[in-house]
C-alpha cells in the first residue's frame, strides 16, 4: 500500500503525507478474488477498512437476516460501526416524527421493517449533505454509481464526442460545467466548492473562444 492509493480515498484529502505514512504503516493489506465472502465478526470489525481495488457488496447479518446494505467501488472506505457494543444500527429504517416535552427532545418514531416505534432518545444528530440529489440529470450528464457528476479527465475517452479533451470542470456534455460538491472527486468543503465556481466561469470564458 502507497501513500498515492490512501491520497485516492476521500477520506484522507487534506492530510498530509508525513500522517498519511503512518496510517499506511498501522494498516494491514489483505488481497481477496473475485467471489471471495469475508466475514468480520466480535470484535474483529472495529477498525477502518480502506478497499484500495475493486468492489464489494456489503451484507449485515442478524438474528439469521441478511440485510444488503451496499455496493462499493474502489478507491473508497468502509467503517464498522455495526460492530461497537453499544451501537445498534436500525437499517430500513426512518425517523418519522420527533417528540417533545418540555422544550426537549424525548423521543423519536422511527418506522422500520417491523412497523413504527417511539425510542426514547436525549438527542439526535442530522446527517446532511451526503446525497448529492442530481436523479433529475439521469441520461443527461454522466453521474458516478452515487449520483456524484463526472467530470474532466473522468469523461475523457468513454463517449466522449470532441477531438479536443474535456476541461477540467466540463461534464460528458461539452460546454455544461459543474463545480462545488456535486462533482464527484471534489473536495467538500466551502473554499474549494467556492475556488471551482470560479474556476468554471473561466473554463466557459475559453469554452465560447473555441467555440
Ligand atoms: C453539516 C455540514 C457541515 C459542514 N461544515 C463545513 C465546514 O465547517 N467547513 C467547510 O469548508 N465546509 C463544510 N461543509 C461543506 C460545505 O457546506 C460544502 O462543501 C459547500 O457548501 C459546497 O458548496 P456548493 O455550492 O457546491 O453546494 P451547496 O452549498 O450545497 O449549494 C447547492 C445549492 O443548490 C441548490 N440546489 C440543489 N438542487 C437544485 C436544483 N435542482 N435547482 C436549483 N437549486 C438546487 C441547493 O438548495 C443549494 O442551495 C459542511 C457541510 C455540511 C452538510
Amino acid at each position: 500500500m502507497t501513500i498515492d492509493e490512501l491520497r485516492r480515498i476521500d477520506l484522507f484529502d487534506g492530510i498530509d503525507d508525513d500522517e498519511l505514512d503512518r496510517w499506511r504503516a498501522a494498516a494491514e493489506e489483505q488481497t481477496f478474488k473475485e467471489g471471495d465472502r469475508v466475514i468480520a465478526q466480535g470484535e474483529a470489525p472495529l477498525g477502518l477498512y480502506l478497499l484500495l481495488e475493486g468492489s464489494l457488496e456489503s451484507m449485515f447479518v442478524i438474528d439469521g437476516r441478511t440485510e444488503h446494505i451496499g455496493h462499493q467501488n474502489s478507491p473508497t472506505w468502509i467503517g464498522a460501526i455495526a460492530a461497537h457494543e453499544n451501537v445498534e444500527v436500525r437499517t430500513g429504517s426512518t425517523a418519522v416524527a420527533a417528540v417533545g416535552e418540555g422544550g426537549r427532545l424525548r423521543a423519536l418514531r422511527v418506522e422500520g421493517p417491523d412497523g413504527e416505534e417511539q425510542m426514547p432518545v436525549d438527542a439526535c444528530f442530522v446527517f446532511i449533505g451526503a446525497l448529492p440529489r442530481t436523479d433529475w440529470l439521469d441520461g443527461v450528464v454522466r453521474r458516478d454509481d452515487r449520483g456524484f457528476i463526472l467530470a474532466g479527465p473522468d469523461v475523457a475517452g468513454d463517449g466522449w464526442a470532441l477531438a479536443r479533451d474535456p476541461y477540467l470542470l466540463e461534464t460528458s456534455v461539452p460546454g455544461v460545467f459543474v463545480a462545488g460538491d456535486v462533482r464527484a472527486r471534489s473536495i467538500k468543503r466551502v473554499a474549494s466548492a467556492v475556488g471551482e465556481g470560479s474556476m468554471a466561469i473561466t473554463l466557459v470564458h475559453q469554452y465560447l473562444v473555441d467555440a
